[in-house]
C-alpha cells in the first residue's frame, strides 16, 4: 500500500502499483480487454465487463484517489465526461451555485444541457462569499467552484465555500485541473467531489484526453460509480496507462513549470505593451493570501493583456516558441486566446462580463528553458504597435 508518511513526490513513483505482483514489472500492464472470462456464474470474477471495471483503469483510479486524499476515484474519456457525469448526481428542479468564470465547456453543458433537464443555476462572483450565500436555494444541491480560475486566475476560498455549502446541505465540486493534488487537494478543505482535466498537467504531454473524478464519502463513491458504468463515458486502457504515466512525473514538471512561469510573470508584467498580467504568485494578486493558504504553489498558468486583437494578432504570428492552441498544462509552452479558444462557445456579452476581451492571452508555462521564452517574448512583443496615443500622433 501506499506510504502516507512518504512526501507526494515520493508517492507518485511508489505507490501501490509501483510493479504488477504477477510478473514485477514496473509499468501496470495495459489489459486490452473488453471482457472476462468467467469460471462460472455462481462464482463471478472482479472483473466482467471493462465498461464496469477495468484493471488498468483501476490501477489509475486508486492512484489518482491516493493522492487526492480520497477513498475513491474514478476515469473518464475526458475531462468534461468527468464533469457531465458528476453533474448526474443531480435530479430534475435541482439547483446549482457555480463560479461565473467557469471552464467554457462546463459553461456549456450547465447553461445548454443541464436547463434542459429541468436542473437550474446561478453564476456568482464565487470569490465574494456574500454572493454565495445569497444564491443559494432551498433547492441547490451543488456548488461548483474552480480555482484559480480559467482564464482570469481568480482564487476562491475552498473553505470558505465548502463550509457554506455543508451548512445548506450541498455538495462542494472543485475543479482542480489547474492546480493538481500536487499543488492543491480540496477534499482535505472539505470539498466532496474533485474534478479534472486530466488531458492538462496530469498526464502533462499533449498526447490524451481525459477526465478523473475523486472522492472521499463511500455512499457518493457508490452514486458515482453507478452512473460512471450507466453513463459509459470510461476511459480506456491505453489512455488510463499514459495518464499513469504522465503521472510519475507530475511533482517535478509543475515545479519546473511554476518557477518559470514565476519568472515569466514579473518580465511580462514590466513590459510597457503588456496591460496587465494575472497570476496567483504575485503578492499584489487580490487572491494571494487565500491562495497561498490552500495551495502549495501558484502554478504554471498565467494571463496577460493586450492592448486589443490586432495586437495578439501580431505577438502571436512572431512568437516562435510556444505552441499556438487550445489546451494547457503540457511539457511545451502553450499559449491560448481565450476569445476564440477556450471560450469561444461562450456569448461574447457573457465571455466581456467576465473579462475576457480580445485582448488576453493565456500562457501555460511548459519546460523550456525561461530565459528563451523570455525572450522570445521580447522579440515578439517588439512587433506590437506602441500604444494608440502614439499611433495617433504618427498618423
Ligand atoms: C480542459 C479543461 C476541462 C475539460 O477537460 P477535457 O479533458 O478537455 O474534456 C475542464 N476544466 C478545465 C479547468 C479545463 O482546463
Amino acid at each position: 500500500m501506499t506510504n502516507t508518511q512518504h512526501s507526494f513526490q515520493t508517492r507518485l513513483l511508489h505507490s501501490k502499483h509501483k510493479f504488477d505482483p504477477e510478473t514485477g514489472a514496473v509499468s501496470v500492464p495495459i489489459q486490452q480487454a473488453s471482457t472476462f472470462h468467467q469460471k462460472n456464474f455462481d462464482q463471478p470474477g472482479k472483473y466482467d465487463y471493462s465498461r464496469s471495471g477495468n484493471p488498468t483503469r483501476e490501477a489509475l483510479e486508486e492512484t489518482i484517489a491516493s493522492l487526492e486524499g480520497g477513498s475513491h476515484g474514478f476515469a473518464f474519456a475526458s475531462g468534461m465526461a468527468a464533469i457531465s457525469t458528476s453533474f448526474m448526481l443531480l435530479s430534475q428542479n435541482d439547483h446549482v451555485v457555480i463560479s461565473e468564470d467557469v471552464y467554457g465547456g462546463t459553461f456549456r453543458m450547465i447553461h445548454d444541457v443541464l436547463h434542459r433537464f429541468g436542473i437550474d443555476h446561478t453564476f456568482v462572483n464565487m470569490t465574494d462569499l456574500h454572493e454565495v450565500a445569497t444564491a443559494i436555494r432551498p433547492n441547490t444541491k451543488v456548488v461548483y467552484i474552480e480555482t484559480p480560475s480559467n482564464p482570469l486566475l481568480n482564487i476562491t476560498d475552498i473553505r470558505a465555500v465548502a463550509k457554506l455549502a455543508k451548512a445548506n446541505g450541498c455538495l462542494t465540486f472543485v475543479d482542480n485541473t489547474f492546480m493538481t493534488p500536487a499543488l492543491q487537494r480540496p477534499l482535505e478543505l472539505g470539498a466532496d467531489v474533485v474534478l479534472h482535466s486530466a488531458t492538462k498537467f496530469i498526464a502533462g504531454h499533449s498526447d490524451v484526453v481525459a477526465g478523473l473524478a475523486v472522492v472521499n464519502h463511500p455512499a457518493l463513491a457508490e452514486q458515482l460509480s453507478f452512473l460512471q458504468n450507466a453513463f459509459g463515458s470510461i476511459l480506456g486502457a491505453h489512455d488510463s496507462w499514459l495518464v499513469l504515466r504522465g503521472l510519475k512525473t507530475l511533482d517535478c514538471r509543475l515545479k519546473q513549470s511554476s518557477e518559470s512561469a514565476q519568472k515569466i510573470a514579473a518580465y511580462l508584467q514590466q513590459h510597457p505593451k503588456v496591460e496587465q498580467v494575472y497570476y496567483p504568485g504575485f503578492t499584489s494578486h487580490p487572491g494571494h493570501s487565500t491562495h497561498s493558504y490552500q495551495a502549495q504553489g501558484a502554478g504554471a498558468v498565467l494571463s496577460l493583456r493586450l492592448k486589443d486583437e490586432a495586437a495578439v494578432r501580431e505577438f502571436s504570428k512572431h512568437l516562435e516558441i510556444p505552441v499556438f492552441a487550445v489546451s494547457l498544462g503540457a511539457v511545451e509552452s502553450i499559449l491560448s486566446y481565450p476569445a476564440r479558444m477556450s471560450h469561444a462557445s461562450m456569448p461574447k456579452h457573457e465571455r466581456l462580463k467576465r473579462g475576457i476581451t480580445d485582448g488576453l492571452l493565456r500562457l501555460s508555462v511548459g519546460l523550456e528553458k525561461p530565459e528563451d521564452l523570455i525572450q522570445d517574448f521580447e522579440q515578439s512583443l517588439a512587433h506590437v504597435e506602441a500604444d494608440s496615443l502614439v499611433r495617433r500622433v504618427s498618423v
